[in-house]
């Protein structure tokens, strides 16, 4: 475990047609109540002990979690702990640029890292039908700017890759970052949660998304930074940056993942596509000691198991995927 993602929220103020689609989170959708999400002091109080287990990065990702009221607080109280070797956490979070603007001094000032930015296209049409809430594009952007500006950078901007809706924008969307220190990454969409309506035929392959741009733009393939790294990375040959892809779909890297991850209400996943977590909210509510809580956690990562994506082709598994938890709960 190198690596933990926590869910600080489950609300968000996009209806994203892949994450959070209208006809379920609706007006009347039931948002967990705030006692059942974890309190700021149990969230650092995990980070604490996950730190101990040798974690050196904490993603917080919702939802959107720039919607958590104190969240520039959160980071703050994050940033005061140490690694196991004495050092500082390494404190990214994932949002989707709408308040960033606003925020990006704050968080910069309370000992965040980095950011990633989600924007599907540069198109604003095609965009909006996305987020399905009317968001512009030039906000987001305005958000990208200032967390550069900021020093939240080099920041990555993913894009989810639908086929039909904004396959055409690859190309576009490469161009618009090209030259620029910000690295875009496209995204395999993934069969997350149970209510995306997910099809494999929706999937633009990543070996697509590097054909179309290398055709235009060569590219040349780079070493990963990480061992648990997720994207492939790739450069522009002629020096104008850097792009990435993550084929969660094509190429799963379950062997080498070291992500845990924790839902908004404190349970522990051990895979993005898990179906049960364990509940630490319960244990910690319980009056458990750091060093009972250390063993949980120890326990639960040394017995997992979990390596759907590679697994789903040979066994499409549809009664397990109505138990799946949605991306919005797990944090992505
Ligand atoms: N709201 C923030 C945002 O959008 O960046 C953080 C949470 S969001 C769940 C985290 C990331 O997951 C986003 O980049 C989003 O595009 C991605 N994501 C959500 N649903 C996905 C899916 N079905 N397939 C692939 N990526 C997905
Ligand atoms: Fe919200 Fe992010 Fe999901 Fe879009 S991807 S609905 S912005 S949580």
């Amino acid at each position: 475990m190198r690596d933990i993602r926590i869910s600080v929220t489950d609300r968000c103020n996009f209806r994203c047609i892949y994450c959070m689609p209208k006809e379920v989170f609706g007006r009347d959708h039931a948002f967990l109540p705030r006692d059942e999400i974890l309190s700021f002091e149990e969230i650092t109080r995990l980070v604490r002990i996950a730190a101990g287990h040798g974690v050196t990065k904490v993603r917080l990702t919702g939802g959107e979690p720039l919607l958590r009221k104190g969240i520039v607080d959160l980071v703050s109280m994050i940033g005061d702990v140490p690694t196991s070797t004495g050092g500082a956490l390494d404190i990214a979070l994932t949002t989707n640029g709408s308040t960033l603007a606003r925020f990006a001094v704050a968080l910069k000032d309370a000992g965040l890292s980095r950011v990633t930015v989600s924007l599907d296209s540069p198109d604003d049409a095609t965009f909006q039908a996305m987020n399905d809430v009317r968001f512009p594009v030039a906000e987001v952007l305005r958000g990208i700017e200032a967390a550069q500006e900021a020093g939240l950078g080099p920041i990555k901007v993913n894009m989810v890759v639908k086929r039909g809706m904004n396959d055409r924008d690859i190309l576009p969307m490469a161009r618009l970052f090209r030259g620029t220190p910000h690295i875009v990454r496209f995204i395999e969409f993934m069969d997350v949660g149970a209510t995306n309506g997910w099809r494999l035929d929706d999937v633009v392959p990543s070996a697509e998304v590097l054909r179309v741009i290398d055709a235009t733009h060569p590219l040349v393939a780079l070493e990963s930074s990480s061992p648990g790294e997720t994207a492939n990375r790739w450069a522009y040959a002629d020096g104008a940056g850097e792009i990435g892809v993550i084929s969660s779909v094509t190429q799963p890297f379950c062997r080498t993942c070291s992500r845990a991850r924790v839902s908004v209400d404190g349970k522990l996943y051990t895979c993005l596509f898990g179906t049960r977590g364990h509940d630490l909210r319960a244990l910690m509510r319980d009056g458990c000691t750091d060093d009972e809580l250390s063993s949980a956690l120890a326990d639960i990562w040394r017995n997992r198991s979990d390596r759907y994506s590679e697994t789903r082709t040979t066994a499409v598994r549809v009664e397990q995927r109505v138990d799946r938890v949605e991306m919005s709960y797990i944090g992505g």
